[in-house]
């Protein structure tokens, strides 16, 4: 299987190429030269089942799960994990199912994405990033820089998937002071010498900006061996279409699934087209935003504009330009690359394009998409625990609150945060502060290890330079 450029000027390369690299060299996005179908029932066997299955179809021949190390590499991401270097023995890696789907009313269910390490959806794609990346750098006998930059849920994610891993340095950039405690305790306690999280003086913008210039600085970048485990990463992609496929596979007796996301950087929305394209039984999807709107204003007026940004209660979705819709955008074109390139290039030169009309029909015809306002979203926090005595975090919530758009039953509404992750806005709607699962109890007790640096890419350059093994 040959992964091309959504922009059509970069050459086809292999799945773990694609994997490793992130971003195609021409800017764009890397999506599979064709689709394959996935027929197998899946949701009889245990979860590592399907990212299986879906690797080796998505992969052709070049990842074997079944083989992979010491342990075959889907068993190491969601079945157990050795207790320790010296320790033979080995722990369940989650303590519940991996994705548990909950019912909430007739033909409503809720999936619940938030049993990982780190207490977000992107926990589950994370977790067999970390074994995936071992196994193509072991492959190809090199090591790797990973940086990440994050306002939220994903570096915790990274430093849970990506801590003690004897290929990988893993270096997270978080903007000071606007993240929330928790959220940056699982950054700054993992206690692992090959993690650093570095605090930086600056906003989110300033971060990813600096990520920017270190991928920019073509010298820098090889020597350093760099990569990326943002939502464009095409494993995340992957990892996270296995629980469309499962879910909609479990309820699919009442019709084909409808599904509602809480969507930031379209990654989990395109994984669930991503299912559907693959022949899970899924109808439409329901994109649900706050207040940083630009995909619901896409689907409804037919042009994507950036926005001005806003800091919102569900801070993980506040983002202006949706990286993985291009991905989209793509398909319904026909996969026609000369012509993203061009939709592209007028985002970037005028901050926005019209979605040409065919393509808009092509794109309603799955997706739904619906706003949520701060003050909606309180309102569904605090009647959900009133009535139903459930707590949501605050992302879980904008996806409840858009069942309005429509989808039909069964209808499956994603849970994509853990609500302890965001205790101050539950606090507010429910007047309840959420506690932390038994797992992560002593979160608070933990030491915590980070450095602060400027916002200035050469002063993180030199950080890198100074602690990554794969510098040369
Ligand atoms: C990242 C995140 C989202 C948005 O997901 P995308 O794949 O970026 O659309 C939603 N909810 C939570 C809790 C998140 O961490």
């Amino acid at each position: 299987m040959r992964y091309i450029s959504t922009r059509g000027q970069a050459p086809p390369v292999s799945f773990l190429d694609a994997v490793l690299a992130g971003m195609a060299p021409d800017g764009g996005l890397y999506v599979p030269e064709s689709w394959p179908k996935l027929e197998t029932k899946l949701a009889t066997s245990h979860y590592a089942t399907a990212p299986s299955r879906l690797i080796d179809l998505l992969s052709g021949d070049e990842v074997d799960c079944d083989e992979g190390g010491s342990v075959p590499l889907t068993n190491e991401a969601y079945i157990a994990v050795p207790c320790g270097p010296d320790d033979k023995s080995w722990r369940p890696k989650w303590p519940e199912a991996v994705t548990p789907l909950r019912q909430i009313g007739p033909g409503q269910w809720s999936l619940e994405l938030f049993h990982g390490p780190s207490l977000s959806f992107k926990d589950v794609a994370m977790q067999l990033i970390g074994p995936l990346y071992d196994y193509a750098l072991e492959r190809r006998g090199r090591r790797s820089t990973v940086v990440c930059a994050t306002s939220g849920d994903t570096g915790g994610a990274a430093v849970e998937a990506l801590k003690n891993r004897e290929r990988i340095d893993l270096f997270v950039l978080t903007p000071k002071g606007r993240v929330s405690d928790v959220q940056r305790r699982f950054m700054t306690t993992s206690g692992a010498s090959n993690v650093s999280a570095i605090e930086v003086d600056g906003d989110f913008d300033a971060c990813q900006a600096i990520v920017k210039a270190l991928f920019a600085d073509a010298d820098f970048a090889t020597r350093a061996a760099l990569s990326a485990v943002n939502s464009i990463n095409w494993a995340r992609i992957v990892a996270q279409s296995a629980y469309f496929h499962t879910s909609a596979q479990i309820l699919a007796a009442g019709g084909p699934v409808s599904f509602v996301v809480p969507t930031g950087n379209f990654g989990d929305a395109y994984s669930g087209w991503v299912a559907k394209r693959m022949c899970a039984p899924i109808n439409r999807i329901v994109l649900a935003t706050n207040e940083n709107d630009i995909l619901a204003r896409a689907l409804t007026g037919g042009r994507y504009e950036r926005g001005a940004s806003r800091a919102t209660l569900s801070p993980a979705m506040d983002i202006q330009v949706a990286s993985n819709f291009e991905r989209i955008v793509f398909e319904a074109v026909g996969r026609d690359a000369d012509l993203v390139r061009a939709l592209y290039a007028n985002l970037a030169q005028t901050g926005g394009f019209d979605i040409p009309m065919q393509a808009l029909a092509w794109l309603r015809e799955t997706f739904d998409a619906v706003a949520v306002t701060d003050a909606q979203t309180l309102g569904e926090m605090r009647s959900a625990w009133t009535y139903e005595g459930e707590t949501l975090c605050p992302h879980t919530a904008v996806g409840r609150a858009a069942r309005v758009a429509g989808g039909g039953a069964p209808r499956v509404f994603l849970a994509t945060a853990h609500p302890a992750k965001f205790p101050d806005t539950v606090e507010r709607a429910t007047g309840v502060r959420p506690e932390l699962p038994i797992k992560c109890a002593d979160l608070f007790q933990r030491s915590e290890k980070f450095d602060s640096l400027p916002a200035d890419a050469e002063a993180v350059k030199q950080y890198i330079r100074e602690r990554s093994r794969a510098w040369n």
